[in-house]
């Protein structure tokens, strides 16, 4: 029988999109995939044909040893399969895949190495860090930080540290205190610059940076866990400027995919936590009589609109009425049915205001029965007659990923609250965690922006302070306000 074959591939640092096209062509034809516990499963995605064996393995806790490892890669190979060996990052980079090529050839069998993006560059890169810098430094030494006991050569890590250079450092989390005090003790100053990512290229990708001084004890507080990678040197400086901010988004569900897509977009690492859902209402038996006495039809949000043009007696109500939408998104949603609509330049009573003066007296509201009520008390100041036909409730959320950025509130820098209601509900579902004071803390701070007049006045009352209101008020303008925002802080 003819021999089989097997790729050493490097599959990166954890995104899939990050994998090499040719890893990616390889996987597609392979008969069997050894892959590690490190990889994300969404790599493996599709490979249903192939045979899928996890030899995954963390510090201490072996499923299957090397040795077993490469008798596998054998054995397969010698039934003639095409056999890929899946690796987290390089294979050859602390990854023992030059071990396994030995084994490999010391038998005869083919094989071919496919490089892979290493996490020991693309996790300090995904978290801001280039590891060199023009005029700030030159070089960069990648070590371990979990030397095998009783090796023949064990780091010196004095010597390490009177490089300056960059040091990345990877498997250091067990021994991070250890190899941090070497360092120092080495005569590195305690204040050299230091951070750790976890989980580079991850959806849960963390960063926390300090000092040689402080970086074990802010590691131990934050729980960091491998697979994370300490750098070490004045490159980390470098992340407040080009990390990509942590942006907590609130909106529905139904919005919530198209936002965090928006973010990332904009450079953001998008941080999902729904505060409220919305559900839909009956609408009011006297709903005609109350359609035709309005001259003007304000439409808030687009989920009203799509809730709204699911009723008959709407959609024929709406004809030879003046169709007004808060915003663009709602807009467009009103002409998916046709209905063309005019959009105020402000979202603010002031904005509504202006655009209805002289045209309309009667003010029909369809929206949610929590929308905001200062919008409909200063036009009833202002002399126009409002009614309000509530669509949907909103309600409090308590999705899980809520729950998790409560707890990990600390870890974001920007809150985006696109409606008043995201931000009254996040701080009673905090409140209800007991962790009200800890949110509170972590808003002060972070950056607060709000989509608009309304939601900052919901923000003040719960005496929390806006940094951020852009002019237009959709999601997109407030990122782009943040995104000046960000970068003019750091000028
Ligand atoms: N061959 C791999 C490294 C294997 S050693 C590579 O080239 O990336 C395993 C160590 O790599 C982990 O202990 C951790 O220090 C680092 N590592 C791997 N993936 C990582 C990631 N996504 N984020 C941070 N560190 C990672």
């Amino acid at each position: 029988m003819a021999r089989g074959k097997v790729y050493l591939v490097g599959a990166g640092p954890g995104d899939p999109e990050l994998m090499t096209v040719k890893a990616k062509r390889l996987l597609s034809e392979a008969d069997v995939v050894l892959f590690d516990r490190l990889l994300s499963p969404d790599m493996l995605k599709g490979l249903e044909n192939a045979e899928l064996i996890d030899v995954g393995k963390s510090a201490g806790d072996h499923k299957l040893t090397q040795e077993e490892i490469n008798q596998l890669l054998i054995s397969k190979a010698e039934e003639g399969r095409v056999v890929i060996r899946l690796k987290g990052g390089d294979p050859y980079l602390f990854g023992r895949g030059g071990e396994e090529a030995l084994a490999l050839l010391e038998q005869g069998i083919p094989f071919e190495v496919v490089p892979g993006v290493t996490s020991a560059i693309a996790a300090p890169e995904l978290a801001g860090i280039p590891v060199t810098h023009r005029g700030i430094t030159s070089a960069l030494t990648i070590v371990t930080g979990h030397e095998e006991p009783g090796k023949d050569s064990p780091l010196q890590w004095n010597i390490l540290a009177k490089l300056n250079g960059t040091l990345v450092v990877l498997m250091g989390v067990s021994r991070l205190e250890k190899n941090v005090a070497a360092l120092i003790s080495g005569g590195k100053p305690t204040r050299t610059p230091a951070a750790i990512v976890e989980k580079g290229g991850w959806p849960e990708q963390r960063m926390i940076s300090g000092t040689l001084e402080n970086i074990a004890a802010l590691a131990k507080e934050a729980q960091i866990e491998p697979p994370a990678i300490l750098v070490v040197g004045d490159v980390v400086n470098l992340a407040k400027k080009l990390g990509r901010k942590r942006i907590a988004i609130f909106r529905p569900e139904s919005q919530l995919q198209e936002s965090a897509d928006l973010a990332l977009e904009y450079g953001f690492q998008p941080v999902c936590a729904p505060a409220i859902t919305l559900e839909k209402k009956p609408l009011p038996d006297n709903l005609k009589m109350r359609l035709d006495r309005a001259a003007c039809i304000v439409f808030t949000s687009a989920n009203g609109v799509v809730m709204a043009l699911e009723n008959e007696t709407i959609r024929s109500g709406l004809k030879e009425k003046i169709v007004f939408s808060i915003g663009p998104k709602t807009k467009r949603a009103l002409e998916k049915h046709g209905i063309s609509s005019e959009v105020p330049e402000e979202y603010s009573s002031e904005g509504l205001e202006k655009l209805l003066k002289n045209r309309c007296q009667n003010i029909l509201f369809l929206r949610s029965a929590q929308g905001s009520q200062y919008l409909s008390d200063d036009l009833r100041k202002a002399g126009l007659k409002i009614d309000d036909i509530p669509l949907y409730d909103v309600k409090g959320s308590d999705d899980p990923r809520l729950d998790h950025l409560i707890s990990h509130a600390a870890t974001i820098d920007i809150f985006a609250f696109t409606s008043s209601s995201t931000a009254k509900y996040l701080v009673k579902r905090a409140s209800v965690l007991g962790r009200e004071e800890q949110l509170r803390d972590a808003m002060a701070k972070a950056r607060i922006a709000v989509i608009g007049k309304p939601t900052a006045a919901e923000l003040d009352r719960l005496g929390i302070r806006v940094d951020i209101t852009p002019e237009q008020f959709t999601f997109e303008a407030l990122l782009q306000a943040v995104q000046r925002y960000e970068f003019q802080r750091f000028e």
